[in-house]
């Protein structure tokens, strides 16, 4: 036997989650970059297109109306409602990449986190909080982006999400986006290496010790 396929398994759904500001997509851009083995799950949105996004890369812009259908064929692993709009996890992207023998990654809110661990009680769920709320709050206003009300708002929305820190496997603190990307990159090489993923190591070591 093959040793490659002596160490195939199955592909992994790993989950990020933070209140936004504190460096998640970040992070998430420099997983992918630095590791091959892994590809984002693009969600569908009822939310507008933001400037610079690119529709079927960023997320699939629908409708109202194109949602509740979507929802109706039962075409979602997963959906929530955030911020007056609705996200949800295509069953067909997270298919499509473990189908290419790749693990998948989701970028979903603490709901989103709670309803795909029904479906699949194998996924990894990763939390990350900013260093503090004040360094949160500097973030958002960064951006430069978001009137008074929206970044009120959104601290709001990230204490109600950093509230469920402790439904996750694992929590980190960004306090630096690099260490932050390492300390997930770990996670995700030693979660692949776990006994119960390794399907067909059963055979290998048969083959090995008789
Ligand atoms: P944004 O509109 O800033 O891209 O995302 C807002 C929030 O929606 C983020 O916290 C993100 O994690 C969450 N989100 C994005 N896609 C999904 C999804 O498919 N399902 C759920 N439950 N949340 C999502």
């Amino acid at each position: 036997m093959e040793i490659a396929s002596a160490f195939k398994r199955r592909g992994l759904l790993f989950v990020l989650s933070s209140p936004s500001g504190a460096g998640k997509s970040t992070i998430a851009r420099m997983l992918l970059v630095t590791d091959e083995g892994i590809a984002m799950s693009v969600s569908a949105t009822t939310r507008p297109i933001r400037p610079g996004e690119v529709d079927g890369r960023d997320y699939h812009f629908v409708s109202d109306s194109e949602f509740d259908s979507m929802v109706a064929e039962g075409e979602f692993l997963e959906w929530a409602h955030v911020f007056g709009h609705r996200y949800g996890t295509l069953k067909r992207e997270v298919l499509k990449t473990i189908e290419s023998g790749r693990d998948v990654l989701l970028d979903i809110d603490w709901q989103g986190t709670q309803q795909l661990k029904q479906v699949d009680p194998d996924i990894v769920r990763v939390f990350i909080l900013p260093p503090s709320m004040a360094e949160l709050e500097r973030r958002l206003r960064s951006r430069g982006t978001d009137a008074e009300e929206v970044i009120r708002r959104r601290m709001e929305r990230a204490s109600a999400e950093i509230s469920h820190w402790a439904e996750y496997d694992y929590v980190l603190i960004n306090n630096n986006a690099e260490k932050c990307r390492e300390l997930v990159h770990n996670i995700l090489k030693a979660e692949r290496l776990k006994a119960t993923r390794r399907v067909f190591l059963h055979d290998f070591v048969r083959e090995l010790i008789g």
